[in-house]
């Protein structure tokens, strides 16, 4: 049961809350959150707390900067880490309009969109991330570094060092506050780790990502430490993936993926949804890897993908169907990193999916042999595709796909390529101490 207004004013009184942070989410899937006294409660659960738009990348102008926060009384929780008297609890909000109509820049309210189409079309989206991040010591000032004193690689059973007691802090934090930690370990680079949480709805999910993204750096600030979901912050090691297991459920609660009759014991559904997935896969890289070095992630050799094809069996590719069946049976999407706004990545994953179910859309064979082996003439046959290979490209794509245009809306559509278009320039512009190592003594 999701808890109500009167719920919310009443935990605040037993559990001592004296503060709560009012949190939404900008364009580029940056936190933001403004803090009010437990006295102006219900004025911000009557969605009367106001803010200046115009204040905040992406959303609007100067002369149109009201904009109102309407709080999600399901998404209160206390922090834990937040002194008991006196307390700290957020609620997630909804964006609106001064005229009441939900704001068109507010990324949530993209996902909900996205989310009642599903529904129209009698389905719910179930998500499972599994987002990974470094843990790096900071310097004597406190800045952080790249450097890490741990040599653990993927599931290693260390002698406990300082990111395994942060980690397992990072855990018992996130219980605390609602999560079922499914999974928790070590990754295959040094520094690197994994925490994996059950499945949940697509809304709740994406709350629960920036949530989850909140309490890391927190509690690793806490040990003396700084997390990081920068896609790639260490040249010639494994980056950080954020991949997505999703599936469909009907409405009547099955798993729409799911048929034991069919081919891999995969419906038709199942094969439509991972054909939109593929058909509109490079446009969808732009969102769920938004920075110029997501694409330093995507590269060959490092575990990430590089490639538009799916299996059942190896893992090289973009798209894998994990081995488990009935209510299990899933797509696990690879390409998206840690650094992607997840309410937009999710929008973008679904319509692109709905997409592939309304159009009947029929995915390639599946690839089970290790792509990066094959020549270009034999993935050429196989018509196998790239992923874009940089920002800018990804934005090209972008820009001509009208499906997943449409999941943004045109609001965020318009913002999200301007704002990244002048990152990528801002980017180009730099001489890098590549190039120097490379030509200065050369040329
Ligand atoms: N770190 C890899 C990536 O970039 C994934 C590694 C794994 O989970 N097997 O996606
Ligand atoms: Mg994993
Ligand atoms: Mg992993
Ligand atoms: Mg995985």
């Amino acid at each position: 049961t999701k808890l109500t207004n009167d719920d919310v004013r009443q935990m605040c009184k037993d559990l001592n809350v004296k503060f709560i942070r009012l949190q939404f989410t900008d364009i580029f899937g940056v936190l933001k959150n403004v803090a009010i006294t437990v006295e102006q409660l219900d004025k911000a659960l009557d969605g009367e707390m106001m803010f200046d738009g115009s204040s905040i990348e992406g959303f609007v102008r100067i002369e149109e900067s009201d904009m109102y926060l309407r709080p999600d009384p399901s998404t209160f929780v206390v922090f834990p880490w937040k002194p008991r008297e006196g307390g700290v609890a957020r609620l997630i909000c909804d964006i609106y309009n001064p005229d009441g109509t939900p704001f068109f820049g507010d990324p949530r309210y993209a996902l909900k969109r996205a989310l009642a189409e599903a529904e129209q079309m009698g389905y719910v989206m179930n998500v499972g991330p599994e987002a990974e991040f470094f843990l790096f010591h900071v310097d004597n000032e406190g800045r952080p570094t790249t450097k890490t004193h741990d040599k653990a690689g993927y599931f290693d059973m260390t002698p406990i060092d300082l990111g395994e007691n942060a980690r397992r802090d990072m855990v018992l934090t996130l219980e605390q506050m609602g999560f079922e930690i499914e999974a928790s370990h070590h990754e295959v680079a040094p520094g690197q780790h994994e925490i994996d949480f059950k499945y949940a709805d697509a809304l709740d999910m994406a709350d629960k990502i920036m949530t989850f993204k909140l309490v890391v750096r927190t509690i690793a600030q806490r040990h003396g430490l700084h997390a990081t979901f920068m896609p790639k912050p260490v040249f010639g090691i494994n980056g950080s993936g954020m991949h997505v297991n999703q599936s469909l459920i009907t409405l009547d609660g099955k798993n729409a993926f799911y048929d034991p009759d069919a081919p891999m014991g995969l419906s038709k559904v199942c094969m439509n949804y991972i054909a939109g997935l593929m058909n509109h896969a490079d446009a969808i890289t732009a969102i769920a890897n938004p920075t110029v070095n997501s694409y330093k992630r995507l590269v060959a050799g490092y575990e990430a993908p590089v490639y538009v094809a799916w299996s059942g069996r190896n893992r090289s590719p973009l798209i894998r169907i994990p081995a488990k069946r009935g209510m299990s049976t899933r797509v696990e999407l690879r390409s998206p990193d840690p650094s992607c706004n997840p309410y937009l990545a999710l929008a973008a994953c679904l319509h692109a999916g709905l997409d592939g179910i309304k159009k009947g859309m029929t995915p390639p064979p599946a690839t089970d042999r290790n792509i990066y082996e094959m020549t270009l003439a034999e993935r050429q046959e196989l018509g196998i595709s790239n992923l874009p290979e940089n920002l800018s490209e990804a934005l090209k794509v972008l820009a001509a796909d009208n499906v997943i245009k449409e999941a943004l809306g045109p609001h965020i559509f318009e913002r999200f390529i301007e704002a990244k278009s002048i990152e990528w320039d801002r980017y180009r512009m730099q001489v890098s101490s590549w190039e120097l190592d490379e030509y200065l003594e050369k040329f």
